[in-house]
């Protein structure tokens, strides 16, 4: 893969780069106009610390169903709400788009058949959390029929007007005219990008939205990122404008000129006024000590816990697991982990097992072998910085494996045997009654520790299934015992 980017510009891109990696479809494997390819397994990771944004809260749904499997997630940053509304808005109706439900029937995954691969993912990653700016980029990637791949949009929030601000507000209203014509200068001079089309940047309307992802580099510059399709022909993929910061900072709005101060000098916490006060941090419990139970004597179950972990349902679910003296498998999402290493380290330190659920949940054979890499050892890398340890365990989102994910890592798969359907249920009797009939001595058991619902079924889970004789177990124990 070319590497043609600049150190500083790769940190501050690493998270787009990385989540643009997560699709394979042709907006991504066409290198951009720039000359960059972004199918590369970049790895950078984000620049933000996000340990420093206190109290934020990953908003993540999901299905587990292998016909249509869709996942997203975007985080609730206290003090911002007008922007994480306006980010469930547009993640509400991608999902609904990609379900049907805007064509008034059922759940049909946009039409697109299983042969056609369908797959909704969305994935967040912070530019800016710092001073009184915070910015945000969703990535979506959309495999159906009718969608086109990878779509960004970059949403800042102005904690001193405590505003929402969409990209364009990075630009001052009356230098708006300026700058469009600049962006068209350099678009105009591009392969593959459609004059006519270009022209609707003159347009107000069509102005806001297709300036969507707007973000400043480490050094000021300001990037202007189009979606596929949007000023070219499909075939040019994603391009994307860079004007340099001595050309733009005069047209830059106050918002702007701060957004653009905190990218590339930023202070060291992020101060949005919030009046929320933080969840509580989550506490280990008490180590039940060595494991000496003998799955090839006893009856074992393993609870799996997929897809967190997630403030406060984590934190719940590990009480409940103590009173039992019960241990678990927490097969978490890296950019998840990101978000709160404190309760994955809660999690081992209570004598659970954490184990490996990628960075962002794709369907992983859907990826390249080098993107399924980066997926895994992404959340290795999270999962090491959290707790110290790295997993051995990897479940792949929708049990969707095949021969190249495998051999892409040396972590060892671990699917499930009974599957609670708990994402679909939402019902803590259900989802009880589900683990709890199907049951069998050493199943490995799915659950979800990102839903309430599905937090609050363990306890009967827990009494009925100790009442007829089980142990809990960690997926590896069970595995080394039987
Ligand atoms: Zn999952």
């Amino acid at each position: 893969m070319p590497r043609r980017i600049p150190t500083r510009v790769l940190l501050l891109l690493g998270a787009l780069a990385m989540t643009a990696a997560c699709g394979s479809s042709p907006a991504d494997s066409a290198p951009s106009s720039d000359g960059r390819s972004r199918a590369g397994g970049n790895d950078t990771g984000t620049q933000v610390d996000l340990t420093r944004l206190k109290g934020v809260n990953i908003v993540s749904e999901s299905s587990a169903d292998r016909s249509c499997p869709w996942a997203t997630s975007y985080p609730d940053v206290p003090g911002a709400d007008a922007m994480t509304a306006a980010m469930k808005k547009d993640v509400e109706m991608r999902l609904a788009g990609f379900l049907g439900e805007d064509l008034g029937g059922p759940a049909n995954c946009g039409g697109a058949t299983e042969s056609e691969g369908p797959e909704l993912n969305v994935s967040f990653s912070f530019l800016v959390a710092s001073g009184d700016v915070l910015g945000v980029r969703l990535a979506t990637v959309d495999r159906t029929s009718n969608a086109d791949g990878l779509g960004t949009k970059v949403y800042w929030y102005d904690g001193a007007a405590k505003k929402h601000r969409p990209s364009p507000g990075l630009i001052a209203d009356d230098s708006r005219d300026a700058f469009v014509a600049a962006l068209k200068k350099r678009l105009e001079k591009r392969e593959g990008v459609i004059p006519d089309t270009i022209t609707a940047l003159d347009e107000q309307e069509s102005r806001d939205s297709y300036l969507d992802d707007m973000a400043f580099t480490a050094d000021g510059d300001l990037k202007v990122d189009f979606n596929r399709g949007t000023v070219g022909v499909p075939a040019a993929g994603r391009i994307s404008v860079t004007l340099p910061g001595a050309t733009v900072t005069p047209w830059l709005s106050d918002f702007g000129s701060r957004a653009q101060r905190q990218t590339t000098d930023p202070d060291d916490k992020l101060d949005l006024g919030a009046t929320h006060t933080p969840a509580p941090t989550v506490a280990a419990q008490p180590h039940p000590g060595e494991d000496t139970t003998d799955c090839s004597k006893v009856k074992c179950i393993a609870l799996t816990f997929d897809d967190g972990p997630a403030a406060p349902e984590t934190g719940t679910l590990l009480k409940y697991l103590a009173q039992y003296k019960a241990r678990a498998t927490f097969f978490v999402v890296g950019q998840n982990v990101a978000a709160h290493p404190d309760i994955v380290r809660a999690e081992m330190k209570s004598g659970h097992e954490i184990a490996n659920h990628s960075w962002n949940h794709p369907v992983l054979t859907n990826l390249t072998p080098a993107q399924v890499r980066s997926q895994l050892e992404r959340t290795n890398a999270a999962i090491k910085t959290a707790t110290g340890q790295e997993p051995t365990l990897f479940r792949p989102p929708y049990g969707a494996i095949d021969d190249k994910v495998r051999a892409a890592t040396s972590l060892s798969p671990a699917l499930w045997d009974v599957d609670t359907l708990d994402w679909k249920f939402h019902d803590p009797a259900k989802v009880a009654q589900t683990a709890i009939s199907q049951a069998e001595p050493n199943d490995v058991v799915l659950v979800h520790d990102i839903h309430p619902t599905s937090v609050a079924a363990i306890p009967e889970v827990l009494r009925t299934l100790t009442a007829r004789g089980y142990h809990f177990v960690t997926v590896s124990h069970l595995r080394a015992t039987l």
